[in-house]
């Protein structure tokens, strides 16, 4: 953050496992977020729109520690202010808010955040089957890097009503691949299953594990066959985010974002998946 206060500053010079043990909860205030910043964040993000001012209150206590435990950097001398973020903080939190006090846990792989002022493009290369190895450059808006940092676009996490109807958000997404490769050994990929909970609908963890992959791979199989429709004989495109048929880990993230910011229609459109994730995010019916 650009004007970190002091105690920020004190934290952010200690080692990640020291600032941890000292902002676990109960312990200390880890940081004291402005009202009128906070009623900012409250006013310009549209999917903190619809929490009760308890859920607000929970969301700004899981805010302050994250901020205190996270280090922001803005790439090319992008300046972050606090405004900036507390912005990413409230987002990145929001699927945390009904999993107790140990919930920042599921985020404690990495302490880095970087922001860039709009699209990266990002170097890849890649050997083909003839041996040939390929350079090209992707273009990135985020990008989640297994016990690494975060990065995210500033131009595409500001709170936008548009996007939002449509199901997106940019931080939701990302850090939705943290909770999916959390537990997962060094190497692994994210493959859209994140460790449930004990007990996740009642079932064992084995009956869990099972009905989690089949509900979610028959939906990414109709998912992806319905986009397939809709690109080659004009059939209506399905609602979600074109990227979700990239692999099951981003079907999983962009299912995470919809959920996160249009609850409603997404229960339409997977009545499937909302159950489970209703029981996963322990989200408390409406
Ligand atoms: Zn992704």
């Amino acid at each position: 953050m650009s004007t970190p206060s002091r105690w920020t500053q004190l934290l952010q010079r200690l080692p990640g496992w020291a600032r941890r043990w000292l902002v676990r909860p109960g312990l200390l205030l880890p940081t004291v977020i402005p009202d009128a910043l906070w009623q900012q964040v409250l006013h310009d993000l549209p999917c903190l729109a619809d929490l009760s001012r308890e859920e607000k209150a929970r969301l700004q206590g899981l805010c302050a520690r994250f901020l205190a435990d996270k280090e922001f950097h803005g790439a090319q001398d992008l300046a972050v202010s606090d405004a900036m973020a507390l912005a990413v903080a409230a987002q990145a939190c929001l699927p945390l808010l009904y999993w107790g006090p140990d919930a920042l846990d599921w985020y404690d792989d990495f302490v880095g955040i970087v922001l860039h002022a709009g699209e990266v493009l990002a170097p890849r290369e890649a050997l083909d089957e003839a041996g040939v190895l390929h350079h090209w450059r992707e273009p990135l808006i985020g990008e989640t890097m297994a016990g690494g940092p975060v990065m995210l676009a500033w131009s595409h996490v500001r709170g936008d009503r548009q996007a939002q109807t449509q199901g997106h958000n940019l931080v939701i997404h990302e850090f939705a691949h943290k909770l999916d490769l959390r537990g997962k050994p060094a190497g692994t990929p994210a493959n859209g299953c994140p460790p449930l909970p004990a007990g996740f609908m009642g079932l064992g963890p084995s009956a869990a594990r099972q009905r989690w992959q089949q509900d979610w791979s028959a939906a990414y199989a109709h998912f992806c066959q319905q986009l397939a429709l809709a690109e080659r004989f004009g059939q209506p495109a399905p609602w979600l985010d074109p990227y979700a048929a990239q692999a099951p880990a981003e079907f999983f993230a962009c299912t995470c974002e919809a959920y996160w910011v249009a609850r409603e229609r997404f229960g339409l459109e997977f009545p499937a998946l909302a159950a489970l994730l209703d029981a996963f995010f322990r989200r408390p019916p409406r």
